[in-house]
């Protein structure tokens, strides 16, 4: 009894190392390399399965709380200088709205250079501008904490320490 085994398919009882079943050609050896196959693949199979509710439960996560946000990239920090710099060039942009507000032909404005002193608070505009007879007039204006002061001395005694270098952006904001 030991030395046969019964096909699983013919039910004859056939010797225990038979390959190939005599009575039905049941192939003992190939059935063999399925299973383990089969085993092998379900064993992957449950650990992709793992894996993809992993995933799916850390989607859920982020979908859920509202304390984890995708990353988004930081608003870069300006330097001092940089503030500084946007300082002084958003008292001059607003300085030469001001004279362009003021003009008969506000369009005529030429700004020939503009600057401020280091914190911004002195603004200094040499420009032309049509006058009431159809010819260009140049300007001097210096203003003090946003307010103009159209008198040539000012100009003169405050300018020297302006840094005209805002000239291009300036005029690219009126
Ligand atoms: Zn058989």
């Amino acid at each position: 009894m030991s030395d046969e085994k019964q096909c699983p398919k013919c039910a004859e009882t056939i010797k225990a190392a038979a390959v190939v079943c005599k009575h039905c050609g049941y192939n003992f050896e190939q059935q063999q390399v399925q299973l383990s196959a089969k085993k092998k693949r379900g064993c992957w199979f449950y650990i992709l399965c793992f894996l993809g509710l992993g995933v799916v439960a850390n989607g859920l996560v982020l979908v859920f709380n509202p304390d984890i946000k995708p990353t988004v990239p930081a608003t870069p920090t300006l330097s001092a200088d940089q503030v500084a710099d946007q300082t002084r060039l958003k008292s001059a942009v607003a300085a030469a709205k001001a004279v362009k507000a003021a003009l008969r032909d506000p369009d005529s404005l030429v700004v020939e250079r503009i600057g401020t002193d280091d914190a911004g608070s002195l603004v200094c505009i040499e420009y032309r501008a049509r006058n009431g007879f159809g010819g260009m007039n140049r300007s001097f204006v210096a203003f003090k904490d946003g307010s103009p002061k159209e008198e040539a001395s000012y100009f003169n005694k405050s300018c020297p320490k302006a840094v005209f270098i805002l000239t291009d952006r300036v005029n690219r904001r009126l």
